[in-house]
């Protein structure tokens, strides 16, 4: 698939839609979630253009990839979630049900979370 540029987090990126930034460094972005699903709930997305999880694990750069992942574990910190703990998770396609064709990465806390997926489906 194919990078959209008007997808909605790339309007965030580019300012173009505001948010209530988390933080921001070289290769990461992160704000709240317009629909919160937990009393914290964050997005990080990466800087490039990746459409998913896939896109994103197979095309960017190595230091994209590390910056990325760096900036999850600092969001967290940064939310005082690390003690408590926290869930991260990132959809993919379909079945995943990913709404927003820009890769992202869901950061849930501030409550225990209960089990990881709904269960008996
Ligand atoms: P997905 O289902 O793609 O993993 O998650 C997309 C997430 O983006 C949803 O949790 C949804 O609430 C959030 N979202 C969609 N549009 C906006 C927006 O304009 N601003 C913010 N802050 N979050 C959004």
């Amino acid at each position: 698939m194919a990078y959209d540029d008007e997808n909605v987090f790339a309007k965030i990126l580019r300012g173009e839609i505001p948010c209530a930034k988390v933080y921001e460094d070289d290769h990461a972005f992160a704000f709240n979630d317009i629909n919160p699903q937990a009393p914290v709930h964050v997005l990080v997305i990466p800087k490039g253009p990746y459409t998913s999880m896939d896109d994103f694990a197979a095309n960017a750069k190595d230091a994209e990839i590390t910056g990325f992942f760096r900036a999850v574990g600092a969001v967290a910190k940064q939310l005082k979630l690390d003690k408590p703990g926290y869930r991260i998770l990132a959809n993919h396609g379909s079945d995943g049900m990913q709404e927003v064709p820009h890769f992202h990465v869901h950061i849930f806390g501030g409550k225990l979370l209960g089990p990881m997926l709904r269960r008996g489906d």
